[in-house]
């Protein structure tokens, strides 16, 4: 497609007027518009308005959506990815008509219909995104003698023992370092920073004792509790791709129902007296409900009827 003003190739901002000529951008469309006398009236065609929200919005999500989930990826991104798939459903929606018409009327329907399909394979690529992650290192340092205390217990007991040793150095690299659930674990995110700490630990503590230091790979938590987890100690497969903590996964429900369970899952709840009943005794009704809707969207079946009980 080349825009007819400028003679560029016209990328996912192009525009048409309602002869179906192509621009690349509004300014395009405006400058050509001004100066052509016999063009079309587009501002009193009764789909305009329409067509001009509905491609604002479509440019709108296209430069944003990717950023919006990395901004929230230790704060539930899924939780994020679900909700802009439900208001992209409320978008596709409001275009019943078209949709029903396949954009069976004139250039500007059609052009509605094709934003409505290209607001369905944005939520496939929604529902198919996962964070690109930084690996960090967890170092425990549990083992590490106390004298005549045995081991140290906690951040605290081992900070006054190395105050009181002068170790200000190690103090200083480990202070900001503290895992923040688990005692006597340290997260480094880089390498060389680990080296600095392995060989202060070595200073303070001897190099026989760091040489049986391990340090992990892991990740940190994607449900907001802000847990560094050790990554083989995750079931992965099991997450769909995410990256959450044990915890977590209570709470938040990540990944999908694979079809024959999502089908048994309807199948239970739709045989129950009642939804109410359903939804208080399950605990956590208020994550499995986005879990059967990306599993209905992963899968293309159709949404329960109970989908917004309880939740909406
Ligand atoms: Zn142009
Ligand atoms: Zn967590």
């Amino acid at each position: 497609m080349t825009c007819i003003y400028c003679l560029k190739e016209a990328g996912a901002e192009y525009r048409v007027n309602a002869a179906g000529v192509v621009f690349c951008s509004d300014e395009c469309y405006e400058n050509y518009m001004e100066n052509q006398p016999d063009t079309p009236d587009d501002v009193s065609h009764p789909y305009i308005d329409t067509y001009e929200l509905i491609r604002f919005h479509y440019i709108d999500w296209l430069r944003n959506w990717e950023s919006d989930l990395e901004k929230v990826r230790f704060n539930n991104p899924q939780g994020k990815a679900d909700e802009m798939n439900d208001t992209i459903d409320e978008i596709i929606d409001a275009h019943g008509d078209f949709v029903r018409a396949e954009g069976d009327d004139g250039v500007f329907a059609k052009e509605i219909y094709r934003y409505v399909l290209k607001f369905e394979e944005l939520q496939k690529q929604i529902l198919d995104w996962r964070p690109e992650r930084q690996a960090v290192y967890y170092l425990p340092l549990d083992e590490l003698p106390a004298g005549s205390d045995g081991r140290f217990r906690n951040w605290r007991h081992f900070a006054d023992h190395l105050y009181g040793i002068k170790a200000v150095n190690l103090f200083f690299l480990l202070k900001d370092n503290v895992h923040p659930y688990d005692e006597m674990v340290f997260w480094f995110e880089d390498e060389a920073y680990l080296a600095e700490v392995y060989e202060e630990l070595a200073r303070v503590f001897g190099d026989g004792t760091v040489k049986d230091l391990e340090a992990f790979e892991a990740y940190r938590c994607e449900g907001s509790c802000g847990d560094y987890v050790v990554i083989e100690d995750i079931d992965r497969e099991a997450l769909d791709g995410w990256f959450y903590c044990w915890i977590c996964e209570e709470s938040y429900c990540p990944g999908f129902f694979s079809e024959e369970e999502l089908l048994e899952e309807i199948k239970k709840v739709d045989a129950a007296e009642s939804i109410q009943e359903m939804c208080q005794r399950r605990s956590n009704w208020f994550s499995y409900i986005p879990k059967i809707k990306r599993s209905c969207r992963r899968h293309s079946v159709a949404f329960p009827d109970w989908i917004d009980c309880g939740t909406a």
